[in-house]
C-alpha cells in the first residue's frame, strides 16, 4: 500500500527501499507493529497508547481507545527480568461488516 501510494511520484522507489524505510521507523518507535493474522505486515503510525480490534474474517483494524475500556494492570516485569515498559493489547473480533454486533 506504501508502496502504491509513492510510486507515483517515485517511479524508481522499489519494495526493497520502502520496507528498510519502515523497519527503520518500527526500531525508532516512530511507528508501531500491528499482529493482526493476515501475515502481512502492518504498521500504525500513532505509537501512543492504544489498543487494536483485529477482525479475524476481514483482517480489518480498528483503534480502541484504552480509556473507553477496562485494561488489565501492567505488570512491572515479566519472567527472565524482562522489565516492561508498555502494554498493548490485540482483541481479535468479528467486525459488524462481518456479522459481529
Ligand atoms: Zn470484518
Amino acid at each position: 500500500m506504501v508502496h502504491d501510494s509513492l510510486r507515483e511520484r517515485f517511479p524508481s522507489l522499489s519494495m526493497s527501499t520502502v520496507y528498510a524505510t519502515i523497519e527503520s521507523f518500527l526500531e525508532r518507535g516512530l511507528i508501531r507493529q500491528v499482529s493482526g493474522r493476515s501475515g502481512r505486515l502492518r504498521v500504525d503510525g500513532t505509537p501512543d497508547d492504544h489498543d487494536h480490534a483485529v477482525c479475524r474474517n476481514c483482517g480489518r483494524v480498528f483503534d480502541i481507545d484504552p480509556g473507553a475500556i477496562e485494561r488489565p494492570a501492567k505488570p512491572l516485569e515479566l519472567p527472565d527480568g524482562l522489565r516492561v515498559t508498555s502494554l498493548h493489547i490485540e482483541y481479535e473480533v468479528i467486525c459488524r461488516k462481518c456479522g459481529g454486533n
